[in-house]
């Protein structure tokens, strides 16, 4: 980027961060998810969400490389406190079929955080006329949308109304 940021670059730069940190916070936290799974199915989404996410960041690295900045040293609180909950949820002493009902929930929570946060990043690289950038972001924006609507159906095919009701 420029020597001389305006304040929206900031921001983006700020952004684009906190993202390659959320990125990374779940790659780190979905391996344990999809182990706690107990539908097979449920397992092998978040498995392969998992290498998603990992091309997810090094579509992240591409960005920093093309705008010259660097990702690291940012901590996501938002992803940190989503991934917290998730591991409750595998904490509670829940039947299986509760369990994978609980796990869609806490991912799906995951993948709003980030589309919120790719489309708002996506909006202000467009505005500053790094459309390069906004493509790239609006690919793992694209993604992130398919796999919330993934989880929807999977929620609906496997999960057990009477099993969990009774
Ligand atoms: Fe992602
Ligand atoms: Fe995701």
């Amino acid at each position: 980027m420029a020597e001389e940021m305006n304040p929206l670059e900031e921001l983006l730069e700020d952004e684009l961060k906190d993202l390659y940190s959320a990125e990374n916070q779940l790659v780190k936290a979905l391996p344990r998810m999809a182990k706690a799974a107990s539908s097979p199915e449920l397992r092998r989404a978040i498995e392969r969400h998992l290498e998603e996410t990992k091309r997810q960041v090094e579509r992240l690295n591409a960005i920093g490389e093309s705008l010259e900045i660097k990702l690291t040293g940012k901590k996501c609180k938002g992803m940190e406190g989503l991934i917290e909950e998730g591991k409750e949820i595998m904490s509670e002493d829940l039947d299986d079929n509760a369990l994978d009902a609980g796990l869609i929930g806490a991912a799906q929570k995951v993948e709003h955080y980030e589309i919120a946060a790719y489309g708002t990043a996506r909006t202000h690289a467009s505005l500053l006329g790094f459309n390069k950038v906004a493509k790239l972001l609006q690919q793992t924006l694209d993604e992130e949308g398919a796999t919330d609507k993934k989880l929807t159906a999977l929620a609906e095919s496997i999960i057990n109304v009477e099993a969990v009701t009774s």
